[in-house]
């Protein structure tokens, strides 16, 4: 999977599916995706955690943390999509929604 030839519906499925055969759909609840969404957000931040600004690119050069960033970033969006399938929120309406809203507030300088 790749991004250019993936669609938002069919990671959906895909991480819905792998849910659904390990049970991980049965008792849920927002709460604790939300949680868990937190949680893999910190273990994201963890990777800079004392690094340096100007060093934080340096990070793609060492290829065990560069990957340690793709799990982490991979966990967020997992529960990320994880609480819109709880809520059936459709993501790409949410954040079309979210652009047009923030468009106003922040009116381009240009
Ligand atoms: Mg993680």
């Amino acid at each position: 999977m790749i991004d250019k030839e993936t669609s938002i519906a069919e990671i959906r499925q895909k991480i819905q599916e792998f849910s659904n055969a390990r049970g991980w759909t049965t008792g849920v609840n927002p709460k604790d995706l939300a949680m868990a969404l937190s949680v893999e957000t910190a273990e994201l931040l963890e990777i800079f955690q004392w690094v340096h600004c100007d060093h934080t690119d340096e990070i793609v050069k060492d290829a065990s943390k560069f990957e340690h960033l793709k799990e982490e970033v991979a966990d967020v969006f997992w529960y990320l999509i994880r609480i819109c399938e709880y809520y059936k929120i459709d993501l790409a309406t949410a954040v079309e929604s979210k652009a047009e809203k923030n468009a106003k507030k922040y009116p381009e300088k240009l």
